[in-house]
């Protein structure tokens, strides 16, 4: 298989004509030959997807049809082409053409898929799917995936000089799932990290949201020319910069090998098995569910004091991004920004279960998912169907919650104006606080104004002296 890209002078498109015009249902045998062409060098930037050792290059296959997203999208580039405004938002819920269509690409839906690929003699190929077999033929090492299970139209190939960790995990109804980890010879500090994370995240989600849909996942490790991971079916690409050499010695660091593997993971139900539709806001179907299992993932294994530390870092993120918003913030259920679907969705759902409880909040989850878990035809499920199930777990009494996170945007300012604490026996304080609790709202556009008759439940914590648990975590 091989690729094709936008050459200037063509744009990037071709309009082919069919001998006869095709009728729904009818079928027809598409051939692509293309290439990853990079003739010369560039003035700027670089070309990542194939290299000397570590390829990684996903898609590639010419999309079907009219596709939005090439368009120009800068107000200010529209503006010097005379163009209006492009809408920032996605079809709104229940679109029927939205509802119909996946997030991740609407030339399809569900596919079956297999794959031959061949590399060089010393490197592994890997595409998703399961290895058929593997051959040397002339200067060449050939590998065949092939996939017995429908999936996204959301495909990788990679391709390194690896070595190959393999361990397994048994679900509790006896079926193994193998675990590798690809990885460059010398990055084997946190391989345990990568396994622990995948064994319980694995243990996690299926207790919990459903059976894991594959026999195998897969980490592949690829050079720091880019750094994130990304979840293709039951195989995650993972950048050399994400925690493959970092040192967590100190039990207080952020362990994010850990948090990122337990993400990546968690989209194997939050976009593999359940596929957000194109409607606005569905992608923290995706992402926010993603986070919120990983936060899961690390308060069993950190405890819920330490996972103050991944929430503090999502508030200030949430904060830093709505300030820097150059458009508008969009509610939370029609989310279009990374800060929402990432940072503001951790906060809020982990909230939920705060406030719920974490097997009752758990519980809708699951029922999302037995939904719409593994759906092949539409209507695809979009942000709104999320809410619908959390609503009917969420007692009446805390209704204003979930409408405050989801449905507006509301701010809390909250201090402590003064504290006293007088020792009345063994380990006994009488503590005294003055407390000023505030809510606002704001508009898309950051005006905020006081919320009315407010009556929320706000947590107020007060610390024992600081002192350093079994693990050495401050
Ligand atoms: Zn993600």
């Amino acid at each position: 298989m091989t690729f094709f890209y936008a050459r200037p002078d063509t744009a990037g498109y071709r309009i082919y004509a069919l001998p006869r015009p095709m009728m729904p249902g009818d079928t027809a045998t598409l051939e692509v030959t293309t290439a990853i062409e990079n003739p010369g060098f560039v003035n700027d930037g670089y070309r990542r997807e194939v290299l000397f050792n570590g390829t990684f290059t996903s898609g590639g296959i010419p999309s079907i049809g009219y596709d939005a997203n090439l368009e120009l999208e800068g107000d200010e580039d529209r503006k010097k082409y005379d163009l209006p405004e492009k809408p920032d938002d996605l079809p709104p819920h229940r679109d029927p053409y939205g509802e119909r269509t996946l997030l991740f690409n609407d030339d399809a839906d569900f596919v079956t898929f297999e794959c031959i690929v061949s590399t060089v003699p010393d490197q592994i190929a890997v595409a998703p799917g399961y290895l058929q077999r593997e051959w040397t033929e002339g200067d060449r090492h050939y590998f065949h995936y092939k996939q017995d299970s429908k999936i996204n139209y959301f495909f990788n190939l990679v391709s390194a000089r690896y070595e190959v960790l393999r361990d397994k995990w048994v679900s509790p109804d006896g079926k193994e799932v193998n675990i590798e980890i690809f990885h460059h010879a010398e990055h084997t500090y946190n391989l345990d990290r990568f396994v622990a994370s995948l064994k319980d995240g694995l243990g996690y989600f299926y207790q919990n949201f459903g059976p894991y849909q594959f026999r195998q996942v897969r980490i592949l490790e690829f050079p720091r020319y880019a750094v994130f991971a990304q979840s293709f079916p039951n195989t995650i690409p993972y950048s050399e910069d994400f925690g493959w050499f970092a040192d967590f010695s100190d039990p207080n660091d952020y362990d994010y090998a850990y948090y990122v593997t337990a993400h990546e993971l968690a989209h194997q139900w939050w976009g593999h098995q359940v596929s957000p539709n194109y409607t606005r806001g569905a992608n923290l179907v995706s992402e926010s569910l993603a986070e919120y299992s990983a936060l899961m993932i690390a308060k069993q294994k950190y405890g819920p004091d330490n996972v103050q530390q991944f929430l503090k870092y999502d508030l200030d993120r949430y904060l830093r991004g709505r300030a820097n918003e150059s458009k508008k913030e969009n509610v939370f259920i029609n989310c279009n920004r990374a800060y929402q679907w990432y940072q503001k969705g951790s906060i809020i759902l982990y909230g939920l279960q705060d406030y719920v409880g974490e097997s009752t909040l758990n519980g809708a989850i699951r029922a999302f998912r037995d939904s719409f878990g593994l759906k092949e035809t539409p209507p695809f499920p979009g942000s709104y169907d999320l809410y619908d199930f959390v609503k009917k777990v969420v007692p009446d009494s805390l209704h204003y919650y979930l409408e405050d996170s989801w449905l507006k945007i509301a701010l809390y300012e909250n201090r402590v104006i003064s504290a006293k604490a007088k020792k009345t026996g063994d380990n006994q304080y009488e503590v005294t606080l003055k407390v000023k609790a505030r809510k606002m709202y704001a508009d898309e556009k950051g005006n905020e104004s006081e919320a009315p008759d407010t009556n929320d439940l706000i947590d107020i914590g007060i610390f024992a002296e600081d002192k350093v648990e079994d693990n050495g975590k401050n």
